[in-house]
């Protein structure tokens, strides 16, 4: 359970949630539209996950994730240092690491997690005052598009993450809002609207 300062501090301003969760279906350009908004609002506090896959070319450890061990993530579990955590696409475990966010949250920054479903809903039973938010497709034949011309999976794996995309799709009405992600620029300026930062 999140403690008494935690739970304190999930809302900024009265009555803006300070935790925002963003969370969609593999390759529906999550990553690029959150990274526009930091870039844009340099006072939001992007969580940095712990992973136990490896690096793709021009990742970099502590900045895109923490990329650790099986056996340090293991360890990390017990001693209760997530907030959350998931095995994603049935292979590599992820997890946020409640430090950093605590800390965030203390210091009244509106801090960001982008995690896949599983760890959302975790996050909603620990921190029920953050709000969340779902990144969809124009359509699902777009998102197939895109995870074809991001070209860095194998078939398996692409069949594999579709497989998770359709779970994840049929989930979107848990969230508080759905942003259909057209144009990166216009999807990350209704994130900061939702986020209260304009
Ligand atoms: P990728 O391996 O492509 O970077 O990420 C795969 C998936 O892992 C994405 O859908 C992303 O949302 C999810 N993910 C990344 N970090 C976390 C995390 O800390 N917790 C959970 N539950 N999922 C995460």
């Amino acid at each position: 359970m999140a403690d008494a300062s935690t739970q304190n501090t999930t809302e900024r301003d009265g009555n803006r949630p300070a935790l925002t969760v963003v969370a969609g279906p593999t390759a529906v350009g999550k990553g690029t539209v959150v990274k526009y908004l930091v870039e844009h609002y340099p006072q939001v506090y992007l969580s940095i996950s712990a992973t136990t896959r490896s690096p793709r070319v021009g990742e970099v450890d502590g900045r895109s994730y923490h990329f650790i061990t099986r056996d340090d993530f293991d360890r990390r579990i017990e001693r209760g240092d997530f907030l959350e955590w998931a095995t994603v696409h049935r292979k590599h475990k992820y997890g946020t690491l409640r430090g950093p966010i605590e800390q965030a949250l203390r210091q009244g920054r509106p801090a960001l997690l982008e995690i896949d479903l599983e760890g959302a809903r975790q996050v909603r039973t620990q921190m029920p005052g953050a709000q969340f938010v779902f990144i969809a497709p124009p359509s699902w034949d777009e998102l197939v598009a895109r995870l074809r011309g991001r070209g860095s999976e194998s078939e398996e794996q692409m069949r594999t993450r579709l497989e998770t995309a359709r779970i994840e799709m049929a989930a979107k009405d848990e969230f508080d809002h759905v942003l259909v992600n057209d144009e990166v620029e216009d999807t990350a300026q209704a994130l900061a609207s939702v986020m209260g930062l304009t």
